[in-house]
């Protein structure tokens, strides 16, 4: 089973796509996750991925592209993979079908999880993350239980710079500009599902569920 979930920033494409991992036993694989990690890490990549990633821009699809072809490549991807925030621009679509394609393995979906723009504000500029495990919160509607301190492994949370208010409004005009077009591309395809990204997670969570179950009967 192998999906790609799209939508805007903050749509909840990184918590709808843990869950579905967690419940059907595969991969997620987050781009922002792994940049994020060769950011801190300091490695080559990471350290030309962070200008892009403060302003909000795309990093160049080429490092992109090398980095899933290398993630899809391993063994723990050929049951299946939900790929959260790649791809986000046509070059990238395009390279992901070829990917597959050597594989031998296909798409069940595009899963595009809807948003309107003032809901995407809200909830990007209250999301706070996790230092050490990465978990997801919001100072309003998804609050830790103590203040600042992650509620799994107790780490210290912070607003990632590309969550603050102008990173926000550059992020958006990237994604109508680059990413949107994808919604054409994947309904072309005839892989498009759309669902209410602006429901609650529980609610998302199971439509989503509906939807797997779905394609794998
Ligand atoms: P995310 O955590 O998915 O919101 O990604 C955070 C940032 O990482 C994005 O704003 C981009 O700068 C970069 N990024 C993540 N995935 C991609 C991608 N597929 N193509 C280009 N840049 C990406």
């Amino acid at each position: 089973m192998r999906f790609v979930l799209l939508g805007p920033p903050g749509a909840g494409k990184g918590t709808q796509a843990e869950r579905l991992a967690k419940k059907y036993g595969i991969p997620h694989i987050a781009t922002g996750d792994i940049l994020r990690q060769s950011v801190k890490d300091r490695t080559k990549s990471g350290m030309l991925a962070k200008s892009y990633m403060d302003r909000g821009e795309l990093v160049p699809d080429q490092i992109l592209i090398g980095i899933i072809r290398d993630r899809l490549s391993s063994l723990d991807c050929s049951k299946g993979s939900i790929l959260d925030g790649f791809p986000r621009t046509v070059t990238q679509a395009d390279a992901l079908s070829s990917i597959l394609h050597r594989l031998n393995q296909k798409l069940d979906g595009a899963i595009n999880l809807e948003l309107p723009e003032e809901e995407v504000i809200a909830r990007l500029s209250g999301r706070r993350v996790c230092r050490s495990c990465g978990t997801n919160y919001h100072t309003q509607f998804n609050p830790p239980k103590e203040g600042g301190k992650c509620d799994k492994c107790g780490g210290q949370l912070y607003q990632r710079d590309d969550d603050k208010e102008e990173a926000i409004q550059n992020r958006l005009k990237v994604y109508q500009r680059q990413t949107e077009p994808l919604i054409k591309y994947y309904k072309k395809e005839g892989l498009l599902i759309s669902v209410d990204g602006a429901k609650e997670i529980s609610t998302v969570f199971e439509n989503l569920c509906e939807i797997v179950e779905g394609v794998k009967k």
